[in-house]
């Protein structure tokens, strides 16, 4: 059974999403407080597929726990609970590893699907792709992306990703050198029916250049294409 850790410290919502999730066949363990969530995750030996962390908590905030988790797991799915007038707390999340965010209130449903869909981005990325068995290994001038092991390295230093920076990678370094839609990219990450909006895909892109680019600044190998998305530019593409 998918286990995810939930943490909230408004009874009322907390017991909302965990009544929603058991219904739906995820088993829940719920925290009150940051500092509870990370003693339990350690006392479970990580063992959680997702973790939904509210920001506004007693003691630290959401956002310590979502960078201690990361610390601790690239593969924990992290989803961030947002109220609606907490705008840039939704780049924050993302900026410090989290991977989705969901704006309150919420309907079960919206809730439902949001955790399927990050689910499967991270059983897909946790469970060898039988797909790209084939072609372990995609080498782009400095960069060697590995994808059965999934990891990602320039110049023969690994760089940490998160799920969802590595699905981007990917399709970015099996189409090398095309302009990729923002929505299509959307759409391969997060799956048709995400519900969220595309600047998503920005952040995730910013936080890439962050990791990717010698000067994130003025990025040499993930390009903005004006009007479209964006492009992975390697060497003979420019
Ligand atoms: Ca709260």
């Amino acid at each position: 059974m998918k286990k995810i850790l939930v943490v909230e410290d408004e009874d009322a919502i907390r017991e909302f999403v965990i009544i929603n999730l058991n219904r739906s066949g995820y088993e829940t363990v719920e925290a009150v407080t940051g500092e509870d969530a990370l003693r339990i995750y350690d006392e479970q030996n990580g063992n959680f597929q997702l973790a939904i962390l509210d920001i506004m908590l007693p003691g630290i905030d959401g956002f310590a726990v979502c960078k201690e988790l990361r610390k601790k797991s690239g593969t924990l799915g992290i989803i961030m609970l947002t109220a609606r007038t907490q705008e840039m707390d939704k780049v924050n999340g993302l900026m410090l590893g989290a991977d989705d965010y969901i704006t309150k209130p919420f309907s079960p449903s919206e809730l439902v699907a949001r955790i399927d869909s990050l689910v499967r981005r991270v059983e897909m990325n946790t469970s060898a792709n039988d797909n790209n068995k084939k072609r372990e290994e995609i080498r782009l001038s400095d960069f060697v992306l590995d994808i059965r092991k999934r990891t990602l390295c320039k110049s023969g230093k690994n760089i940490e990703l998160t799920q969802v920076e590595f699905q981007i990678i990917e399709y970015f370094f099996t189409h090398p050198d095309m302009a990729l839609d923002r929505t299509d990219i959307l759409n391969r990450v997060w799956g048709e029916d995400y519900f969220g909006e595309e600047k998503i895909v920005d952040v995730n892109i910013r936080r890439l250049r962050m990791k990717i680019e010698d000067d994130p600044s003025e990025p040499r190998h993930l390009m903005t294409v004006w009007g479209v998305g964006y492009k992975w530019a390697t060497e003979q593409g420019k």
